[in-house]
């Protein structure tokens, strides 16, 4: 049987065109896009025709867009870019966050966990929706406060709404685009100042754009529709892989069962099972799952987004999560039932 994935949180397939995308940004439009001859222009023509198409499928202005190379860096950039600002000011933060904002977080004279929210807060981060149980998560309210959402797993899976927030992160190794393809998006007028600097991408971030990558996202874009429609299709198959799971009774549960989240994902807690090893187990039976975050495997520490909901670190061990790719079928889904029905 071949090998069946269910880690699409990690990390999904690029799409067939943005691959071609690439493969054709290489060979023909390698040149520097900061470059004044023609072949720099031609890159550069390339360049802003992506970044207006992309910014067209979000709503935005073209302007607003800066190219990063993942969503680590484009959180690094925008919450480093506040502090010299706001960063004596607190910030109050969803505590099950990626560590990809918390880091660069540190920084900061104060960070209180929502939903507190400190006096004279000066930011708000608040993520679209959990990469490890899927829950999705609505921007609190906090007037005055600069509103930083991530919405590194949301895009491609659930419409994305940007009127809520000021700023925003978005992966493209998540929806269908390359590696190496992100974005960070700022409202006009922020207090935000470039840490990366450089004449490239307005002066927001320095490094010569990978126009590879860039074209590779564009060209996923095209099919972020698609996608997004593909994801909603799996609720169905997910909820009767979630129904049956619950029916062998053996004291599993789902996070987030009765909380809006993303349609392909499934947090399961297998109490009393340590999740690293029913993932091996599963990884030797040909499929691939994950526990907790990608970014995480291999670390011991139980993971904070799920003791965030409550959940002792001995349950956050005993998690695994399933992530659908869009385009699973129902075989594939009872397989993985199968499997897990022999392994838990
Ligand atoms: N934010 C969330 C919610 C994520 O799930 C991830 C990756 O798993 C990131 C940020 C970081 O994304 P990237 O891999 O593009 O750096």
């Amino acid at each position: 049987m071949p090998r069946l994935y269910f880690d699409a949180n990690a990390s999904v397939p690029p799409h067939p065109e943005a691959v071609e995308a690439m493969r054709k940004a290489m060979v023909e439009d390698w040149a520097n896009p900061t470059s004044t001859h023609r072949e720099g222009q031609r890159a550069r023509f390339r360049l802003e025709e992506a970044r207006r198409e992309i910014a067209a499928s979000l709503g935005v202005a073209p302007g607003e867009l800066v190219f990063c190379s993942s969503a680590t860096e484009a959180l690094h950039l925008l919450v480093r870019g506040l502090w010299p600002a706001l960063g004596d000011r607190p910030a109050a933060v969803f505590p099950g966050e990626h560590s990809a904002c918390l880091n660069p977080l540190r920084d900061w004279t104060r960070v209180a966990w929502l939903p507190e929210v400190p006096e004279g807060c000066a930011t708000v981060v608040q993520m679209a929706a959990n990469n490890e149980t899927g829950i999705l998560y609505v921007m609190p309210q906090v007037p005055g406060a600069v509103r930083v959402k991530d919405c590194a797993q949301a895009w491609g899976k659930v419409p994305v709404d940007l009127s809520d927030c000021d700023a925003a992160v978005f992966s493209g190794h998540k929806m269908g685009g390359p590696r190496g393809s992100a974005l960070l998006w700022l409202r006009p007028g922020l207090p935000w100042e470039a840490v990366m600097e450089g004449p490239q991408e307005r002066r927001r971030r320095g490094g010569t754009e990978d126009l590879p990558a860039i074209l590779g996202l564009a060209a996923a874009v095209r099919h972020l529709t698609e996608r997004q429609s593909l994801n909603a299709s799996l609720v169905t198959m997910r909820d009767g892989l979630e129904a049956e799971i619950l029916g062998w009774n053996r004291g599993i549960e789902v996070i987030g069962k009765d909380t809006p989240r993303l349609p392909n994902t499934s947090a399961l807690l297998l109490r009393g099972r340590n999740g690293e090893a029913v993932q091996a187990a599963l990884d030797l039976a040909g499929f691939a799952v994950s526990t907790g975050s990608a970014c995480h495997s291999g670390a011991v520490k139980p993971s904070h987004a799920i003791t965030t909901l409550g959940y002792s670190s001995e349950e956050a061990r005993s998690v695994v999560r399933l992530s659908f790719l869009p385009d699973a079928r129902p075989a594939e889904v009872e397989a993985l039932a199968a499997a897990l029905k022999r392994l838990t």
